[in-house]
């Protein structure tokens, strides 16, 4: 019983260190790079790309009059672009200033079909929106996840009183023709498409395609050969720069590449496009996961054998290393730190505190089973000395002839031996069958003076042999319903004990007194007590003191799991006063019959 709450104890211990270190930093680090080592290991079969992007970049920049001259230049590459009928085009620049070729710019803007433009929250807050406005069909914001690594890209951005969806969404609802995005406590809809995304961050987390899968032109390419302009024919066209003298925060992705904002936004475009979402799992989904852990780790070692345990218990390990990557495969995103943790501490602990418990055991029961041996050592060689009387005699009586008063003398001592004999083995069986509680107690009315008289009686002739007396110093009489015989065993037991651990010429007080109902029999000496530590094992069967041995006292170390039996079966109990050099004091409490 104690066993099994330890084993409880201690996997909930292993359970909740692991659980609440995955509260800490360290975990997310780690889940972090886990996720970004799953995501290169298991990219899916992508449909074709649906996207293109449209970039300024440093040689666009030069060929066609830099910075000054770039909204000519991106007028000019427009009408190229839009002629080829692309399903939209998402502009990622910043054009919150008027500047030059603005009107040029304005017009080209016209003429694309589904225009998004990019609105930037600038250092002091609120929506820097662009001047062309009234050109676009839709405003989207144009932030991604500014963490190490841009996992994730928040769909929605509100500043102030005004949201905005990412216009890598804006550009997907005019390319699927939807009004809206209507939103639920746990997704976006947004036409045919429903995008996971919970209420609290409504981030996605994108699905980065590897290097070079979705398309790409420079305006450069597009103006200087406007035949290749018909990549874009059907796509939605991301454009902005990936100059590196224009882009100012390139950011790191799980694919191990930089991106600028402008092609994060076309990777989660295409996320979005091709419906395969990967989602994250609830914090109660991991911890229930965590407990299941726990639990098996705790069953595998409680119910199964050796190494049929280590064996399930490696295999409970592989499933834990293994879980988050078949989730994974299917789309859901789940913590690897802190199932791992859990399983191993369970299992560590389930493994060491079965093995521990069970060397214990082992060595707690090879300890009994040596005492045993002892004990039964000691009774047939207890049993050997009337034996011996009773093969004597009966050996001379059939001999020789003697006389009837020999005849008789000799008679009776073979009867006496036998009685003797009779006695101790009638003794070893109650206590076995004391033990599992299959003996039929007799129910007779007796005095206790009686019984005990007998018993000092019977214990003075073996005190005598260390001059040692027994002093009855009150002797208060009452009736008691119970086993006699058995009752005068305890009582015998606690007096030849007082004896046989004492000192010679000491004296054994023996006290009974009735208080009310009650009945208190004190057997005192003055012996070589025990230490508390002692005293918590004396009534187990085969226990010994260190000291009782080395003082080199005989004994089996049952009598006092007998006597402790038979009290209960009485109603009874016992009380234990004792101190090392000082004595012992036995108390036994008996309901006295009314
Ligand atoms: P045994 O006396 O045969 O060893 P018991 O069950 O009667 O077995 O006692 C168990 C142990 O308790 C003894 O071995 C001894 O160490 C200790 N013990 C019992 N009674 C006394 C006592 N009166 N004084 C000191 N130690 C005692």
């Amino acid at each position: 019983m104690h066993r099994r709450v330890g084993y409880v104890l201690v996997l909930t211990a292993a359970f909740l260190l692991g659980w609440l270190i995955s509260f800490t930093r360290l975990p997310a680090t780690i889940d972090n790079a886990a996720y970004d080592w799953m995501f290169n290991l298991h990219q899916p079969a992508y449909p074709p790309a649906q996207s293109a992007l449209l970039t300024i970049d440093e040689a666009s920049l030069t060929s066609t009059g830099g910075r000054r001259n770039l909204r000519r230049t991106l007028a000019r590459a427009l009408d190229l672009v839009s002629a080829a009928k692309p399903k939209a085009i998402a502009i990622d620049l910043i054009l919150a200033e008027p500047g030059e070729g603005d009107d040029e710019l304005r017009a080209a803007l016209t003429r694309v079909p589904n225009l998004v433009l990019g609105a930037d929250i600038p250092q002091q807050g609120g929506w820097e929106w662009p001047i062309f406005r009234a050109q676009a069909r839709a405003i989207g914001h144009v932030h991604a996840d500014p963490d190490p690594v841009s996992r994730h890209l928040p769909l929605m951005k509100l500043q102030q009183t005004d949201r905005l969806w990412a216009i890598c969404l804006e550009t997907y609802r005019l390319a699927a023709q939807a009004t809206s995005v209507l939103e639920t406590p746990t997704d976006l809809e947004v036409g045919p498409r429903v995008i996971p995304a919970r209420p609290d961050t409504r981030d996605l987390l994108i699905r980065y395609r590897r290097p070079g899968q979705i398309p790409r032109l420079s305006v450069r390419d597009v103006i200087e050969s406007p035949a290749r302009a018909s990549l874009f024919t059907g796509k939605a066209v991301f454009v902005g720069f990936t100059a590196q003298s224009e882009v100012k925060d390139r950011l790191m992705t799980p694919m191990e590449v930089m991106m600028p904002g402008v092609e994060i936004h076309a990777h989660a475009y295409e996320t979005i496009a091709a419906g395969d979402f990967l989602t994250e799992a609830r914090p109660w989904v991991s911890t229930a996961a965590c407990l299941a852990l726990a639990v098996l780790a705790g069953l595998i070692f409680w119910r199964m054998p050796g190494w049929l345990a280590y064996a399930a218990a490696g295999v409970l390990l592989l499933a834990a290393h293994l879980l988050p990557h078949l989730l994974f495969r299917q789309g859901i995103v789940f913590p690897t730190f802190a199932p791992l943790l859990v399983a191993w501490l369970s299992v560590a602990s389930a493994a060491a505190y079965q093995y521990f418990g069970t060397k214990r055991e082992l060595a707690r029961t090879e300890q009994e089973r040596s005492r045993y041996q002892q004990a039964i050592h000691f009774v047939t060689h207890e049993m050997r000395t009337p034996l011996t009387a009773i093969q004597g005699s009966s050996e001379l009586m059939s001999r020789y002839n003697l006389n009837p008063d020999k005849q008789k003398q000799m008679a009776q001592m073979i009867n006496a031996e036998s009685k003797r004999l009779a006695r101790m083995i009638t003794t070893f069986l109650n206590l076995e069958r004391l033990g599992d509680g299959s003996l039929d107690l007799k129910r007779e009315a007796f005095s206790l003076a009686e019984a005990l008289g007998a018993c000092v009686d019977r214990a003075r002739a073996v005190a005598e042999r260390k001059q040692m007396t027994i002093e009855v110093s009150r002797a208060d009489d009452a009736p008691l319903t119970g086993d006699r015989e058995l009752l005068e065993y305890a009582i015998y037991n606690l007096l030849t004990n007082a004896v046989k651990y004492s000192p010679a010429e000491s004296i054994v007080t023996v006290t009974s007194e009735r208080t009310g109902d009650k009945l208190r029999l004190s057997v005192a000496d003055q012996g070589m007590g025990m230490d508390a530590q002692e005293l918590k094992h004396i009534f187990d069967k085969f226990y010994r003191t260190k000291r009782a041995e080395a003082a080199g006292i005989e004994g089996t170390g049952i009598g006092l799991s007998i006597v402790q039996e038979i009290v209960r079966h009485h109603g009874g109990r016992i009380e234990v006063a004792s101190q090392p050099g000082q004595g012992s004091c036995f108390t036994l409490i008996l309901p006295a019959t009314t």
